[in-house]
């Protein structure tokens, strides 16, 4: 961005960012060398940065605003909470209206049977708060040894030391010694990839089957939980195979664990559904909730519980886990209005009923482009896998960097992609429109294009 800078107060900005910023998952040095971009207003689906351009957020933000940027109501509801009651507790034996109302908010639109609500301020502290639950439901229950969380290679599930040792992301493992112990992975279901000479349902198959086969390995009296994501979003919006959640749901259905949906992405609408559970008729026993809850709005995460799991902490004495911010109340009050705007705008079944089909339509015709190997998706999540060659699978050399150049020209084009590794991903905000899904997909197309043309040369 550096050469394109016109406007003297981006550097400004962008010098205050190399003075004082350490930005999140950066390269500190590079960062400082080209400056970040800044953005410094949204509306809808629309960002605007300071230099002026307009960019169609194609992530979400962080695939979390999803009833859009600019909702007033969200605005009114924080700022009449902050009058009222900016903050209290909600530790020693006290509560306060919002987180209450808040609570059964969510329980109304959850899976049957998850009831119960433990807030946190972040998706990453509400999976440190499964695994101290998960470990003190079993002690509970007389079994202290079932302690180990199997997870999977690439999912993700935060960057506390508990999520990112539950995620599977092994360049966040390298660093800091992680995983802790008692956290163990399995491959993940992620044919395109990984799939090799197997059809996807038999991948899918073979994907399940390692959970059982890790399962026997540690020893079902050792396995407290197993955790996924419905759809893996930062690892690439994995989806699995359509054998792959009836195979899982089998196994789990023949070992006394616990089954963990980490829905911080998936829920609250992103797959047509409320809750990615929801979408694929799984039964967890615990959700980890986060993103969706605010729309981004305000920052704010959970653990949704079932009756199963609270009717043994219930009857277990103190739960020692909290946090200051647990239940905020303008976070709760930011909730509620975004949960309620959700419902009687019918947000979730316009994604299933129309935008969701459109986008999914139309974003598979890129598939025909020369560097497309595979176009998926489901709900409002995409990805578009870029390769050598279509027939193969073959990818570019790593040096090319084909995800990074195509995200480049993205930002260039006024579009938002994230790449990950080669492959391109998307998650718009669930109220776009058919015109800006057009818009979407028309550039994403040209940016392919561009992209093509300069990895060809
Ligand atoms: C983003 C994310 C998290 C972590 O949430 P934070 O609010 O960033 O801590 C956990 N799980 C999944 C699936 C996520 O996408």
């Amino acid at each position: 961005m550096s050469s394109q800078v016109t406007n003297p107060q981006t550097r400004i900005w962008q010098e205050l960012s190399h003075q004082h910023h350490l930005a999140p998952f950066s390269d500190y040095k590079q960062l400082s060398e080209k400056g970040p971009r800044i953005i410094t207003k949204a509306e809808g689906v629309y960002l605007w940065d300071s230099e002026g351009n307009k960019i169609l957020d194609g992530m979400a933000g962080l695939w979390c605003v999803a009833i859009g940027y600019g909702r007033e109501e969200l605005v009114e509801a924080a700022s009449q909470q902050m009058r009222q009651l900016p903050f209290y507790n909600t530790f020693f034996q006290t509560a306060h209206p919002p987180v209450l109302e808040l609570a059964k908010a969510i329980a109304d639109v959850a899976p049957a049977g998850m009831n119960h609500v433990f807030f946190t301020g972040s998706g990453s502290e509400g999976n440190d708060t499964m695994l101290r639950m998960v470990r003190h439901y079993w002690a509970l229950k007389g079994k202290p040894q079932k302690k180990v969380i199997i997870s999977r290679i690439n999912g993700y599930h935060g960057s506390t030391v508990a999520g990112a040792s539950l995620g599977g992301m092994k360049y966040m493992h390298e660093q800091g010694d992680l995983p802790i112990p008692g956290i163990v992975h399995i491959p993940q279901p992620y044919w395109f990839g990984e799939g090799g000479d197997m059809s996807p349902e038999e991948f899918g198959i073979w994907a399940a089957d390692q959970l059982e086969k890790k399962i026997l390995e540690v020893g079902e009296e050792n396995v407290g939980a197993f955790i996924a994501e419905p759809v893996q979003g930062a690892g690439g919006v994995v989806i699995a195979p359509d054998s792959y959640w009836p195979r899982i749901r089998e196994i789990l259905a023949k070992y006394d664990i616990l089954f963990v949906a980490d829905e911080v992405i998936c829920g609250f609408g992103r797959t047509g559904e409320w809750f990615g559970s929801d979408y694929y008729g799984n039964s967890p026993d615990l959700m980890t909730i986060a993103k969706g809850l605010t729309s981004g709005y305000v920052p704010m995460g959970g653990l949704l519980v079932s009756d199963k799991v609270f009717a043994v902490i219930n009857e277990g004495g103190d739960f020692n886990h909290g946090f200051t911010y647990s239940g905020h109340p303008v976070a709760a009050a930011v909730a509620l209005e975004n949960i309620r705007i959700l419902r009687e705008e019918k947000i979730v079944e316009k994604v299933k009923a129309e935008t969701a089909p459109y986008l999914q339509k139309r974003l598979r015709e890129l598939a025909d482009h020369p560097l497309v190997g595979e176009v998926r998706g489901l709900g409002m999540l995409g990805a578009i896998e870029l390769v050598k060659n279509k027939q193969t699978r073959e990818r570019y050399p790593a040096e090319t960097s084909v995800g990074m150049v195509c995200r480049g020209h993205c930002f260039d084009n006024g579009l938002i992609m994230r790449a990950v590794g080669d492959t391109m991903i998307i998650a718009p905000p669930l109220v776009i429109s058919h015109a800006e899904i057009d818009e979407l997909v028309t550039k994403a197309r040209l940016c392919l294009d561009l992209t093509a043309r300069d990895v060809q040369a």
